[in-house]
């Protein structure tokens, strides 16, 4: 087995700019420019998929705003960003479902959503003059948990805003929110993020290049997903497990101890047939074009040549076999005969393609 090149640490949050984020669009740019020019508006909308940016995002703005450098904002360095990014900044006022103002501990109240009373309590808040004599920021996280009363409540305020405060409100549904707070926000959708991009991020984090293609393979244009990921020991272990078991097979021997070792894992078995599925998946998107070659590192060199070589219908007839797996699992038939099932389809498919 290849040594893994990846470094065995958890990433150093990096300090994000918005070049970073220049695959999102012109729009980018633009904010960037209100926000350097100090024309930005009071109330930002950030939404988009799991793991696309948003949060990042929205730290480079909330930064940029705080960042008491004349030159390159958000610089990571001055007081304002090294406050903002340790979490100790006066005029930050963060709110998270079940969480309140400011907290890491779970309320009482309203486990998860963002109730009224902590809306009132911010509105207060704003109120009073900001430390440092800057911007203040409120930051709201997962926005549509935010219950009607609590949707009303920001509304009023949006509707007359107090001076220097910027309202950041991030969400995977801006659908759940009111339309008159959306009108009331610049809104800024996410889009996910470009392969080769993920691909340098990774690699500035220090992810060696095996791990940045496998993990550019499953994280769905996710830059939050990738980061997350590339780190996670325990996932990599477990898929390369499956993925010796399953796709690298050798010996029809050895189907039935796999099938024997799994089938006491009841409960396990439709976790293991969907990472079987995201495997084979796997070099069919590389085939079509959708991921790069070094995705299937790892994966025995007959999957390679299928990915090169293969047409539509090969791949379609695999992902059939995971479907088929589900399907007589449903149907009751033992764990053992599944999969013995499934591993013998994977292996016929193999073999065509082994030179
Ligand atoms: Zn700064």
């Amino acid at each position: 087995m290849k040594q893994q090149e990846t470094v065995n640490r958890a990433p150093v949050e990096k300090i994000l700019t918005f070049s970073d984020f220049d695959s999102q669009g012109s729009a980018m740019r633009g904010l960037h420019r209100t926000l350097r020019e100090g024309t930005y508006v009071h109330a930002y909308l950030l939404s988009g998929a799991a793991g696309v940016g948003k949060k990042s995002l929205m730290r480079v703005i909330s930064s940029t705003l705080l960042c008491t450098c004349e030159t390159e904002k958000p610089c990571g360095k001055c007081p304002g960003c090294v406050q903002y990014y340790d979490g100790t900044h006066p005029d930050v006022i963060r709110i998270r479902p079940g969480k309140g103002i400011n907290s890491d501990r779970d309320t009482e109240r309203g486990k998860d959503a963002i109730v009224v009373d902590t809306i009132r309590q911010m509105v207060q808040m704003v109120g009073e003059h900001t430390y440092t004599g800057g911007v203040r920021i409120v930051e709201i996280l997962e926005a549509e948990k935010m219950n009607p009363p609590a949707q009303n409540a920001l509304l009023k305020t949006l509707e007359e805003p107090p001076d220097n405060t910027v309202f950041m409100l991030v969400t995977e549904k801006p659908n759940l929110l009111l339309p008159t707070i959306i009108s009331r926000c610049r809104h800024i959708p996410l889009h996910p993020w470009d392969n080769a991009l993920i691909d340098r991020i990774l690699r500035e984090q220090g992810v060696g290049e095996e791990r940045r293609g496998q993990t550019i393979g499953v994280c769905n244009g996710s830059i939050g997903v990738a980061l997350q990921m590339a780190f996670d020991e325990e996932y990599w272990q477990r898929r390369e497990k499956i993925l010796d078991q399953f796709l690298n097979l050798r010996r029809r021997s050895d189907i039935f101890s796999v099938a024997a070792f799994w089938k006491d894992q009841k409960e396990e078995i439709d976790g293991l047939l969907t990472t079987v599925n995201e495997l084979l998946r796997q070099v069919w998107l590389v085939n079509f074009g959708l991921l790069p070659e070094n995705t299937l590192a790892g994966y025995d060199a007959a999957w390679r040549h299928m990915a090169r070589e293969a047409r539509g219908e090969d791949f379609t007839q695999m992902i059939g076999f995971v479907d088929k797996a589900r399907q007589q699992r449903l149907n009751q038939v033992t764990p053992q005969a599944v999969l013995e099932q499934l591993m013998l389809n994977i292996m016929g498919v193999k073999t065509k393609w082994s030179t």
